[in-house]
């Protein structure tokens, strides 16, 4: 029987079944028809609310996986029975970390964004199968004298309720986290108790997987050409497998509540990835709206994917720069395809998670200068490390680096202020990415700065490394990378004039930017409403800002979440933005909307806004320009 389990390759494509894919004949008729009243009776239709993934619509029958992960009580074992309990659980990572490997092996085979997502993963989780804490943990408790089983479940739930306690903004990030020790306990205990793992096999053609919670791991080993679409009970819209599904094209309709105790394999469905609705038993009248809206959907697609070559110009002819977020390196395949400018932000966090030791100078210099070769020419900015002192980062402790910072985390030692606390991190850095400008242009930026003598006393360190290099011999660049600052403080932003002066260029992160205006964390729900970034406060602090910058000549970006918002485009545009940046899969619709406006409208529009004293306002303003709800 074939298993989920790495090594259980996807077959080859053999039809297309699910609207979402571009390239292939996507012609409604090949939707399967509605059963005739002479072949069943018809029952009512049942429709379901989940969250919408955005790829497509899919007709289909069910096919209804149940939960398979077994139930474990305590189970106690005696002083003798530590030492085969302690081989067990070494057998058992031996096996994982085996199936972990043959996975990862099979990633080629996945789109780019699918890549950029499993890969991290992957080497998250041999990593928590390495020498790690959970493993340390889990023998202890077996040392104890409970099972193999028992450790495992026992200390990955510690584990995870740890993270989970961490005073940390970005709750939907420490549940991932959280996630991902789960599932690794998952797959020991698995192995453990000699579990199959799930299995597709049985999946028919074209048809809709019905599940409680699908892993990203088996996302990844899903057929596109064998799948009509997913539909599970649990799931968040950025989760691991949604990425996965949205890579692999697949429609699906992630957290749909009660789907699994009345949905049946066999039903018919209609699922429709945009909405985020499954419908089963549809009427001809249900099956007939899928089918056009299938249609216009694959029109879209092809539309958008036109879009890539020509050039991000508005109606009246002002070029707008469309860069790209970068938050891990497996995603440069994709920016490279995406049309874009440059890269905006470079994410340097993740070189220095998950794994034992700082990266030193010549390991991060190959990291930017692979993303710099990547770009064929084209500008990247690389930002500094930005860290804040609650986060765990495992290389930093060992470092002596890290620090607890305060009270509040976000208002403590974050970005540029834990950096000049700590030079040698930044020297290190900053030593990298003068030898990565060797390759093509890039750019250094500073996360968090609020003061102008934050950008002082990174520029006399910069001034130093770069000495220390030449004098080794390195090749650097004749005119050294310039140096940008975020603006993402309420300070920075009303001092942006001031900080013109030193700043090289700015880059507005509005995710911050929003947060600290607003005094709201973006994870509290409790406030979530606050967190606006349509509120006045904040886009004057944003107006400010590019008016300075303007003023001063100095090249300005917003990097921030609000860039990847095409209904937002104009607005950021008519208050004087041509540089946005944002993760590549926005580019083409945030593109799209670039080439059907004019630069006089966008400045009626964002003058309009301007004059208003309420979110609720501008927000009605920006909608009707828009033509469709924010
Ligand atoms: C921002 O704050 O808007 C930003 C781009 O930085 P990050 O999201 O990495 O904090
Ligand atoms: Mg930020």
């Amino acid at each position: 029987m074939r298993k989920t389990e790495p090594g259980a390759a996807p077959k080859p494509p053999q039809a297309e079944t699910a609207e979402a894919r571009p390239r292939k004949n996507r012609s409604s008729a090949a939707l399967p028809a509605v059963k005739s009243p002479a072949d069943k009776p018809v029952a009512a239709e049942r429709h379901f609310k989940g969250l919408a993934l955005g790829a497509g619509i899919a007709v289909g029958p069910a096919y209804l996986i149940e939960d398979q992960t077994p139930v474990l009580d305590h189970r106690p074992i005696p002083a003798d029975a530590v030492e085969p309990e302690l081989a067990r659980l070494d057998g058992a990572v031996t096996k994982s970390r085996r199936q972990l490997g043959k996975l990862r092996a099979q990633l080629a085979m996945l789109p780019a964004e699918g890549q950029a997502e499993l890969e991290p993963l992957i080497d998250a989780y041999l990593q928590m199968i390495g020498p790690s804490r959970l493993l340390r943990g889990a023998r202890r408790r077996i040392e104890g004298l409970v099972a193999a089983e028992t450790a495992v479940l026992e200390e990955t739930e510690a584990l995870a309720a740890a993270v989970m306690a961490v005073q940390d903004r970005d709750r939907a990030g420490l549940k991932r986290r959280a996630d991902e020790i789960r599932e690794i306990g998952r797959r020991l205990i698995r192995n453990l108790t000699e579990t199959p793992f799930q299995s597709f096999a049985k999946l028919a053609q074209g048809t809709v997987l019905v599940m409680d919670n699908l892993r990203p791991a088996d996302a990844a080993l899903l057929s596109p050409a064998r799948l009509a679409g997913v539909v599970t009970e649990e799931g968040g819209t950025d989760g691991h497998t949604a990425v996965m599904l949205r890579a692999l094209g697949i429609p699906a309709v992630l957290g749909a509540h009660g789907v699994t105790s009345v949905i049946r394999s066999g039903d018919l469905l209609v699922l429709d990835g945009g909405a985020g609705t499954v419908t089963l038993h549809p009427s001809a009248a249900t099956m007939a709206s899928a089918r056009r809206a299938s249609a216009t959907f694959a029109r879209e697609r092809q539309k958008l994917a036109q879009l890539q070559r020509l050039p991000a110009e508005t109606t009246d002819g002002q070029c707008v720069e469309l860069m790209a977020n970068l938050e891990v390196p497996l995603e440069l395949p994709l920016i490279a395809q995406a049309g874009v400018d440059g890269i905006g932000l470079f994410r340097s966090e993740f070189m220095f998670m998950n794994r034992p030791h700082l990266p030193d100078e010549h390991e991060q210099t190959e990291v930017y200068r692979a993303a710099v070769e990547a770009m064929g020419g084209d500008p990247v900015t690389i930002r500094v490390l930005d860290w804040g002192g609650e986060k765990e980062i495992e290389a930093l402790q060992a470092a002596g680096i890290a620090e607890v910072s305060g009270l509040n985390p976000a208002l403590g030692l974050r970005g540029i202020r834990m950096l000049l606390r700590h030079p040698d991190l930044l020297e290190t850095q900053l030593a990298a990415i003068m030898r990565a400008a060797h390759f093509g242009p890039v750019r250094v930026l500073l996360p968090m700065v609020t003061t102008i003598d934050e950008v002082r006393a990174t520029r006399e360190i910069y001034q130093k490394v770069a000495r220390r290099l030449r004098r080794r011999g390195e090749k650097l660049p004749e005119r050294l990378p310039p140096i940008g600052i975020m603006i993402e403080t309420p300070a920075a932003a009303l001092s942006a004039d001031a900080l013109a002066l030193e700043a090289d260029f700015f880059a507005i992160g509005t995710n911050d930017l929003t947060m600290y205006a607003m005094a709201a964390d973006r994870a509290d729900a409790d406030v979530a409403k606050l967190y606006d970034p349509l509120h006045p406060g904040l886009l004057r602090l944003v107006q400010f800002t590019v008016e300075a910058s303007l003023r001063l000549r100095k090249p300005v970006s917003v990097c921030g979440e609000m860039a990847a918002n095409p209904k937002l485009t104009p607005l950021l545009l008519g208050l004087g933005l041509r540089c946005l940046s944002m993760n590549a899969s926005a580019v083409p619709r945030v593109k799209q909307v670039v080439r059907g406006v004019a630069i006089d409208d966008c400045a009626r529009l964002a003058r309009r806004v301007m004059e208003q004293a309420e979110p609720a306002a501008i927000r009605a303003i920006v909608e009707d320009f828009a033509g469709k709800p924010v």
